[in-house]
């Protein structure tokens, strides 16, 4: 407890300086993360909820689980990825079909991350090709809400080839996991929840692999990873959160980023929408 006020009593001194000074800690946060693959949270007592795949039909109502249990969730969002309606082509995957549920996402304060454009085999895919991918996420993200993603998680993890590099230059922090659900393979809520319970809530926080297109990861797991962590005293935080905050508790100046930064999430500057509302 006496470690608790400390803490806040540093931050609030820190804060005044560390917004000062941002341009170093945004260096160091980054030469230290940017390009490499986080598969864990860096501290203790977290657990990241990340959900991929979407927008979908459920991200709404997602949105208000998380929002009414108190807690910051990850969407890793594509932009084309198709929609349960999509048939020939028609592009009901279309990010700014969901446009509404992104916003809402994205106003509730949970991290709105790149999941790609097409959800592509990236491994074997040019650099060009690989930073197209990633602008056309970026954009859109503009034209929704007015930021770019600091964050991506690759599809089907999938960090070969190219990918590394143009995520450095890129300046993205690249997300794996530590528990795969296995919802996309047809595990049921259950056995995911059996693998938790035999990872235990002890160590680094999880980061699992969860996908918002399927109704019992969004309802049943969800919901019962709620109770988990609060049955064992963990705070449910968004992935910049779980993976910076360790890195920061060495330097007063960073501990106030660490528990008061949104900004992290998304990249820096001010950025101007292209009008663009189709795939
Ligand atoms: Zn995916």
């Amino acid at each position: 407890m006496l470690f608790a006020y400390a803490v806040t009593a540093l931050a609030s001194v820190a804060g005044v300086w560390a917004r000062a000074v941002p341009s170093p800690v945004e260096v160091m946060k980054r030469t230290h993360i940017a390009g490499s693959v986080i598969t864990k949270c860096s501290k203790t007592g977290v657990l990241a909820l990340a959900y991929d795949d979407g927008p979908y039909q459920y991200t709404s109502s997602l949105v208000d689980t998380l929002n009414n249990a108190g807690v910051k969730g990850t969407f890793f969002f594509t932009g084309t990825l198709p929609g349960p309606a999509d048939t020939e082509g028609c592009d009901s995957g279309c990010i700014y079909n969901q446009r509404a549920a992104v916003k809402k996402a994205y106003d509730s304060g949970h991290q709105v991350a790149s999941h790609t454009w097409t959800h592509p085999h990236m491994g074997s895919m040019s650099a060009g090709a690989i930073q197209s991918e990633m602008e056309k996420v970026e954009q859109a993200f503009v034209n929704i809400f007015g930021r770019k993603p600091a964050y991506v998680r690759p599809p089907y993890l999938e960090t070969g080839g190219q990918f590394l590099n143009v995520m450095r230059q890129m300046n993205y922090t690249v997300i794996n996991d530590d528990i795969d659900t296995g919802d996309w393979n047809n595990q049921s809520p259950a056995s995911s929840e059996a693998m938790f319970t035999r990872a235990g809530a002890g160590g680094q926080g999880h980061i699992p692999l969860m996908h918002e297109t399927y109704q019992s990861t969004v309802t049943t797991l969800t919901n019962w990873l709620i109770n988990w962590a609060k049955t064992n005293n963990l705070k449910i935080v968004t992935i910049q959160l779980c993976v910076v905050c360790e890195l920061v508790l060495t330097l007063v100046a960073r501990l106030a980023e660490c528990l008061d930064d949104a900004g992290g999430m998304y990249k820096q500057g001010t950025f101007t929408g292209n009008g663009a509302s189709s795939c």
